[in-house]
C-alpha cells in the first residue's frame, strides 16, 4: 500500500497496524479527524471540462467555455520567457525568488501602487486563503453579497467564520441596501467581488469607499478576478482606506490559469499582517517569469479585450434574436436562462461547447454561465449555437 513500508522493521509495521485497528475500533471513526470547523464542510467537488474535451476525437474544435479561463494562449512573450529562463542556467533546483521581488515591481507600474502596498500569491485564492487565514477566527461574522465566488466562502468557513450570505431580489443588482442592512460593526470582514462572478454585477469604487469608511473595523475584500475587462476599480483607494484589500489575478484576462499566479494591495499595516504567514515562495519560478513577461506585453492584453467587446455584442444580437434572456455581463461571460438546463447543456456539450452550470445559484434558476472569446471564435460558435436555441 505504501511505498515507505520497505523502509520500516516489519515488526513495526505490524505493531502500529494492530494499534491504528484497535484505535478505530474505539473511536469508530478515522484516526485522524479533520479540525472542528472543517469538519462542516462537505468536499469541493469541482466540475471541469477538460477530461470531456480531451476525449473528444482529435482535430475537433471545441469550446472550454466554463471556467471564465482566456480563450486563448498568452501573450507570445510568456513562452518566450518562460524558455528563456530555462535555458539559461536558471536552474529549477534552486527556490524560486522569494517574495517575487521582481513580479512585486513590474506590479508597481501597472497598479500605479508602491511594492509595499502589494503582495504576489498563488493565484488569487491563495490570497483569499491567505486573508482568511491572517484575520478570522472562530465564530468571526463575516458578510457576502451571493451568489458569489464560492471558494472564498470555503476558506472563511474552515476558519469558523459564520457567514451571512446576502440575497437581494434580483442577483442582477448590486443590492447595496441589503449588503448595509446585514453588516454591524462586529462584521470582521465583507467579501465583495467586481464584476461579480457569476453575475458580472459592477461595484462603483464610491460604494467601495461608503462601505469602507461606513465600517471602519471591518475588513473589506474588493475580489477584482476580471478587473481587466470591466476597467473599474477601487486599488486607488488601498492608500486611503486602512481596512481595504483589493485581491487579482493573472488566470483569468492575461490567459495564466495553469501558472497560478495572483496578487493582492491593501495598506502596507495589513500586508505586514498577512508577512507573518505569508510563504515568500509561493509563486513558482516559472509563474513569476511568466506574468512578468505578461505585463510587459500589454497589447496583446488590450487586443485580446477588444475581441471579447466585439463577441459580447455579437452575442447580444444572436440571444436576442432568439427571445433568450441573457445577461451580457462586463466580464468575459455571459449568464443565459433556458427553460430546460439539463437539456440545453447536454445538446450544447454533444457540440463540443462546455458551458457552466449555474442553476442552482440563487436567483439563477435556469441559467448557464459561459466564457466569452475572441471574434473568430464566436463566429464559429454561433454555427452550433444556431442548433441549440
Ligand atoms: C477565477 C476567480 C478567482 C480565482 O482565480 P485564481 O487566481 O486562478 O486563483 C478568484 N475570484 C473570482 C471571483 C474568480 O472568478
Amino acid at each position: 500500500m505504501s511505498n515507505l513500508n520497505y523502509r520500516l522493521r516489519p515488526d513495526f509495521i505490524n505493531r502500529s497496524e494492530e494499534r491504528s485497528l484497535e484505535l478505530r475500533e474505539v473511536v469508530n471513526r478515522p484516526a485522524i479527524d479533520v479540525a472542528p470547523a472543517v469538519r462542516a464542510l462537505t468536499p469541493y467537488e469541482a466540475v471541469t471540462s477538460q477530461s470531456a474535451i480531451e476525449a473528444r476525437p482529435d482535430g475537433e474544435t471545441t469550446f472550454k467555455l466554463d471556467w471564465n479561463e482566456a480563450t486563448i494562449a498568452p501573450s507570445p512573450r510568456v513562452n518566450e520567457a518562460i524558455q528563456a529562463y530555462l535555458s539559461g542556467n536558471r536552474d529549477l533546483n534552486w527556490y524560486p525568488q522569494l517574495g517575487s521581488k521582481d513580479l512585486l515591481g513590474a506590479l508597481e507600474g501597472y497598479t500605479g501602487l508602491s511594492s509595499e502596498h502589494l503582495m504576489a500569491s498563488n493565484g488569487s485564492d491563495d490570497a483569499l486563503q491567505l486573508i482568511c487565514n491572517t484575520f478570522l477566527s472562530e465564530g468571526d461574522e463575516v458578510v457576502a453579497p451571493v451568489p458569489t465566488y464560492n471558494h472564498f466562502v470555503v476558506f472563511a468557513q474552515s476558519r469558523g467564520a459564520k457567514i451571512t450570505k446576502v440575497q437581494g431580489d434580483s442577483p442582477f443588482d448590486k443590492n447595496l441596501d441589503g449588503i448595509y442592512e446585514a453588516m454591524s460593526p462586529n462584521t470582521r470582514i465583507l467579501y465583495l467581488v467586481s464584476p461579480n462572478n457569476p453575475t458580472g454585477k459592477v461595484l462603483d469604487p464610491e460604494d467601495v469607499e461608503g462601505l469602507c469608511r461606513a465600517y471602519p473595523r471591518t475588513l473589506v475584500i474588493l475580489d477584482e478576478a476580471y478587473f481587466e475587462f470591466a476597467q473599474v476599480t477601487g486599488i486607488d483607494l488601498v492608500r486611503e482606506y486602512p481596512n481595504l484589500i483589493v485581491t487579482r489575478t493573472f488566470s483569468k484576462a492575461f490567459g495564466l490559469a495553469g501558472l497560478r499566479v495572483g496578487y493582492l494591495a491593501g495598506d502596507p499595516d495589513l500586508v505586514e499582517g498577512l508577512s507573518r504567514i505569508y510563504n515568500p515562495k509561493s509563486v513558482n519560478a516559472l509563474g513569476q517569469v511568466g506574468a512578468i513577461a505578461a505585463l510587459n506585453d500589454l497589447d496583446y492584453l488590450d487586443a485580446f479585450l477588444a475581441e471579447v467587446e466585439e463577441s459580447k455584442e455579437i452575442l447580444r444580437d444572436f440571444f436576442a434574436s432568439k427571445n433568450a434572456e441573457a445577461y451580457i455581463t462586463p466580464a468575459n461571460f455571459v449568464v443565459v436562462r433556458v427553460p430546460q438546463i439539463t437539456d440545453t447543456l447536454g445538446q450544447l456539450e454533444q457540440r463540443g461547447v462546455y458551458v457552466r452550470d449555474r442553476s442552482s445559484y440563487p436567483g439563477l434558476e435556469g441559467c448557464l454561465r459561459m466564457s466569452v472569446g475572441t471574434v473568430e471564435q464566436t463566429e464559429c460558435l454561433l454555427e452550433r449555437l444556431e442548433e441549440v436555441f
